[in-house]
């Protein structure tokens, strides 16, 4: 018998993925990926990755490199660093993206919607006013418009440019008052 095809939501791809290919955050560490390395930026400890499955544009998770479940597992110093990077893929992406807001977080556990919770991230995800609400976001399909591999090579510049030259970064803090 001829085998069916299923029509199912993208994510649904992602999920059986992190169950035949293994740990794809420790793949994309070690730069093992097959045609496609969505590494974005690393420091010693963690490093920070584009999500080719987003529920945004511009969707990053930021990720210790070692392969830790839980996050008080970590040590002081990686959550130090995760925590910078965090920091730092915000200032990115508003520079990339001219988000308004961001989601930042963590789902600990398969209980808690941690697609693939052998090995802890942080999301950060870029939002804008009149995208949808959060939950919608993240169990539905969206349209992403602007291609993973252009948004890759911007997203890394921009992360070499402010972290060679600290200076600029500091640009930031002269927000406007309306
Ligand atoms: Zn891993």
């Amino acid at each position: 018998m001829k085998s069916e095809i299923i029509w199912a939501p993208w994510r649904l791809g992602y999920i059986l993925g992190v169950k035949k290919r293994g740990c794809f955050l420790c793949q994309t560490v070690r730069g093992s990926s097959s045609k496609k390395n969505f590494l974005i930026f690393q420091r010693q400890l963690s490093f920070i990755t584009l999500n080719i499955f987003p529920y945004n544009n511009g969707h990053l998770m930021v990720a210790p490199k070692r392969h830790v479940a839980d996050f008080e597992d970590l040590t002081e110093k990686e959550v130090c660093e995760l925590t910078g990077l965090v920091q730092l893929s915000i200032k990115v992406l508003r520079k990339a993206v001219a988000p308004h807001g961001f989601n930042v977080g963590l789902n600990q556990g398969r209980c808690a919607g941690a697609g693939l919770a052998s090995h802890l991230h942080v999301h950060v995800v870029p939002r804008w006013e009149g995208d949808t609400n959060f939950m919608p976001v993240i169990a539905h399909t969206k349209v992403i418009p602007q291609s993973l591999l252009e948004i890759k090579d911007t997203l890394r510049k921009l992360f070499q440019d402010l972290t060679s030259s600290k200076k600029q970064v500091s640009n930031r803090t002269k927000r406007k008052k309306i």
